[in-house]
C-alpha cells in the first residue's frame, strides 16, 4: 500500500488510521519506515487516528476534532504540554499509563457524543463540558438530558412518578432556549416547579444551571429559559487556537454580568419563584 501510495511521486499522503490494525510491533516499523520517506521523499503527511500516542510521536502538528469540527490546534509540543481545550484534555488524560505507580486523573466527558446531525446549540462540547458555563449554548435537550440521568439515577419508581407530571416532555427534544412545561392531567405546575428546584438544589454543582436565566411558573405550566449561547470559532488561547470560549474575554465578561444578573433574579427578587 504505501509503495502503491509513493509510486506517483506526492507531495502529501492522507494517511487515514494507517497502523490501527496492527500489531504493535509492526506498528512501530511501518511508522519508523513512514517517517524515513518522509525526509528521504520530502513528503508531507495528513495522519488521521484515534490514537493521541502515535500522534505525538509521528506528528508536527495536531488538529483536535469533536463532532467534524476542528476545537483544538497547534504544535504537538503545546497541544500535549499544555492543552487548552476541555475535549482536548479528556482525550490526553485517557491515554494509557503503564506505569502502575502512576496516578493518572481522568477527566472522562460524560453522557454520550450527540447526534452530529442534530449539533448542540453554541459549543457542541457544551452537554459533556465539566467547565461549561452561561454562554456555552444551553437549551431544551440539556434539560432533558439532565432528567433522564435523574431518572436513571432514582429508580423506576420516581421515574413513574415524575415524569407523569409533565405533558410535553417530547417537546424538549426540539432544541429552544425557551421552555414550557405543561403538567399532565391530576398534576400542576407547582409540582413541576418544585421537582426542578429540588434537582437544583440537590445538584448546584451541574454546569446547566448556570445557563438556566428564568425559572418561573407562568400560567398553568413551568418557564425554564436559557441564556442565549455563542457557537465559539477559533480563539488564540497562548499560541494554540482552540474553539473555547474561556479564551474569549468577550464571553468571560459576558457570562460574569449574567451570573450577576441571575444572581439579582433569584427568590426572594425575581426570576426563580
Ligand atoms: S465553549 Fe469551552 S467551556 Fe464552553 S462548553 Fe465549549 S469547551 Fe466547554
Amino acid at each position: 500500500m504505501i509503495a502503491r501510495a509513493i509510486i506517483l511521486g506526492p507531495e502529501l499522503l492522507v494517511a487515514d488510521e494507517p497502523v490501527s490494525m496492527l500489531d504493535m510491533s509492526v506498528r512501530a516499523k511501518i511508522l519508523e519506515l513512514m517517517l524515513d520517506l518522509r525526509r528521504d521523499l520530502n513528503l508531507t503527511y495528513l495522519y488521521i487516528t484515534h490514537d493521541l500516542a502515535t500522534a505525538k510521536f509521528f506528528c508536527d502538528r495536531v488538529a483536535i476534532m469533536y463532532l467534524g469540527r476542528i476545537v483544538e490546534i497547534g504544535s504537538v509540543e503545546q497541544i500535549y504540554a499544555d492543552p487548552r481545550h476541555p475535549y482536548t484534555r479528556a482525550l490526553l488524560s485517557a491515554i494509557p499509563e503503564p506505569d502502575p505507580t502512576k496516578s493518572i486523573p481522568r477527566d472522562v466527558p460524560r453522557g454520550e457524543i450527540p447526534d452530529a446531525a442534530r449539533r448542540p446549540m453554541g459549543c457542541s462540547f457544551h452537554p459533556r463540558c465539566p467547565r461549561a458555563f452561561e454562554v456555552c449554548g444551553w437549551e431544551s435537550r440539556d434539560l432533558r438530558n439532565l432528567l433522564e440521568l435523574r431518572w436513571v439515577e432514582a429508580g423506576e419508581q420516581a421515574y413513574e412518578q415524575e415524569q407523569a407530571m409533565v405533558a410535553n416532555l417530547a417537546e424538549l427534544e426540539e432544541p429552544s432556549t425557551d421552555v414550557m412545561l405543561q403538567p399532565a392531567r391530576g398534576h400542576d405546575a407547582a409540582e413541576i416547579l418544585a421537582l426542578l428546584q429540588q434537582i437544583r438544589s440537590e445538584h448546584p454543582e451541574e454546569p446547566l444551571w448556570r445557563g438556566v436565566r428564568e425559572l418561573t411558573r407562568d400560567g398553568n405550566g413551568v418557564r425554564v429559559r436559557f441564556w442565549d449561547g455563542v457557537d465559539p470559532g477559533l480563539f488564540d488561547a497562548d499560541g494554540v487556537l482552540a474553539a473555547c470560549l474561556l479564551h474569549d474575554p468577550e464571553s468571560r465578561r459576558r457570562a460574569e454580568e449574567l451570573s450577576a444578573q441571575a444572581r439579582l433574579e433569584r427568590p426572594g427578587r425575581a426570576g426563580t419563584r
